[in-house]
């Protein structure tokens, strides 16, 4: 029997994947009789906060990750296919119906026994897969503090509000996707100069939740609204208020700066505020954002919110096949082992799944290629300097870089400028990762 704790991205990936190899698995997850600051249901791989699995262009990092991870059947991939909403070239899902559907199969799996209980320490006697993510309940955090010897780490983490689509202004507001790549599927309220500097001027002044660890830093690549505001008033232009490739139907031209909502529901009745992850005392949320024209009236399904983050100092402790090196019996997969995002998550209990399958089976470890971006993603994990490491997304920086020659950069700047090498690389990048995988998984 091999044990996995926690349901979420990763822990129910994992599931699902020794399941399928005729393990028996036994899944424990503590929801709903205790829960965290940000779970509010008691499904297998709830989404907490957006509802987007990225791009799925296919040069991008996630792009390929998506392919690496459908070649290896993954169950959080075929879930989502199955759930998608609209969201132009990006796979977003209505996440009740997905994590509905997630939940489902794996109760539905004779290989797999549900177990509702908040573990506080492992007894590790048999193989163990610890899934348990950035909001790891605090006993167990300690002891598995205690039993590497490494103390654990943590950084802020926010959420963005979602709003009722019936409550936003469609006569100021439009839809439509940056330069119309995919369907119209975005809500777009448009600000010009004055309205933006308003805008800004209540969001750097409005009320903030106090952070209770004050030397906890915040996740850069998800930084709350307000303290991307208080870098500098051109910021938000340039990051989640980009009004490029969005040409307001009312001017026929771009404003001069928009804000992007993503639907977050099958049925359409809730969109996210894309890229507004916040702190803001909810009252102050709602008298700020109102501010922004089409959301006037906005009514919010649900607010904001912050949230501390817990991961291990993978380095120190994890070799690259996500095994604790000072305990064979366990590994460590999801946010908790230092990857960042629930794609990311999902794929590092696939990984976690493959190591252990080998292990039960009595063969040697072995690690993903790094030319793939899972093995990638591992890599970073087991190598990183461990002094300043921080979690990371799946980035097309992670690989090694391309032969020399493999993409004629100084012929395509010229004919296409940074644009046309940015593609051909991340075409490179993914012809070479899924070969690598096909001559792994050939292994
Ligand atoms: P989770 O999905 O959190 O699953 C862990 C599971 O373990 C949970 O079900 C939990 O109830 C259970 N558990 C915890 N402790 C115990 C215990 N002691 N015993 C039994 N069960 C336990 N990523 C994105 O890609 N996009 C986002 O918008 C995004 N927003 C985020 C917002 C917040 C506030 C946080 C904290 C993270 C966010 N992330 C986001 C990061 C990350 O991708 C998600 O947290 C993702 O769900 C991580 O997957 P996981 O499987 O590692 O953990």
């Amino acid at each position: 029997m091999i044990h996995i704790v926690g349901a979420g991205l990763a822990g129910s990936e994992a599931a699902w994947q020794l399941a399928s190899r005729g393990h028996e698995v036994l899944l424990t997850e503590m929801r709903p009789r205790w829960t965290t600051p940000a779970h509010t249901t008691d499904q297998a791989a709830e989404m907490v906060c957006s509802n987007s699995f990225k791009s799925d262009d296919p040069a991008s990092a996630t792009g390929i990750l998506k392919a690496e991870m459908k070649r290896m059947d993954s169950l959080i991939l075929h879930c989502a296919e199955a759930t998608r909403v609209p969201a132009g070239n990006s796979l977003a899902v209505d996440r009740n119906a997905f994590s509905e559907l997630v939940t489902r199969t794996l109760k539905g799996h004779p290989g797999i026994r549900w177990q509702e209980a908040q573990v506080t320490e492992l007894d590790l006697s048999s193989q163990t897969i610890l899934a348990t993510g950035p909001l790891t309940s605090e006993p167990l955090a300690a002891w598995l503090a205690s039993t590497t010897g490494c103390g654990q780490l943590h950084f802020y983490d926010a959420i963005a509000p979602i709003v009722e689509r019936d409550s936003i202004d469609m006569d100021i507001a439009w839809m439509a996707a940056r330069y119309d790549k995919g369907g119209p599927d975005f809500i777009n309220c448009p600000l010009d100069k004055t309205q933006y500097e308003r805008f800004l001027d209540a969001l750097i002044a409005a009320e903030r939740v106090p952070l209770h660890e004050v030397d906890t830093p915040y996740f850069e690549a998800c930084l709350p609204i307000e303290v991307m505001a208080d870098r500098g008033r051109e910021t938000l232009r340039h990051g989640p208020m980009k009004p490029v490739g969005l040409d307001d139907p009312r001017t026929g031209r771009w404003p001069h700066a928009v804000v992007q909502l993503r639907q977050d529901t099958l049925a359409g009745e809730h969109f996210n505020l894309v890229g507004f992850q916040t702190r803001l005392k909810w009252g102050a949320q709602r008298e700020v954002f109102n501010l922004i024209p089409g959301l006037a009236q906005a009514e919010y399904a649900r607010f904001g919110s912050i949230h501390r983050n817990t991961y291990i100092q993978a380095p120190s402790i994890l070799n690259a096949t996500l095994n604790v090196k000072s305990t064979p019996q366990l590994w460590v997969a999801g946010q908790l082992s230092g990857v960042e995002g629930y794609l990311e998550s999902a794929a590092g209990g696939l990984a976690a799944a493959f190591a252990v399958d080998r292990a039960a089976r009595g063969l040697a470890p072995l690690p993903f290629p790094p030319e793939t971006v899972l093995g990638s993603l591992l890599h970073y994990l087991a190598n990183a300097s461990a002094k300043d490491f921080g979690p990371t997304n799946a980035m097309l920086g992670l690989l090694p870089p391309l032969p020399e020659g493999e993409v004629d950069v100084r012929g395509l700047k010229r004919a296409g400028g940074l644009r046309a090498v940015k593609v051909a690389k991340g075409e490179a990048h993914r012809k070479r990762a899924l070969a690598a995988l096909e001559s792994f998984l050939g292994t």
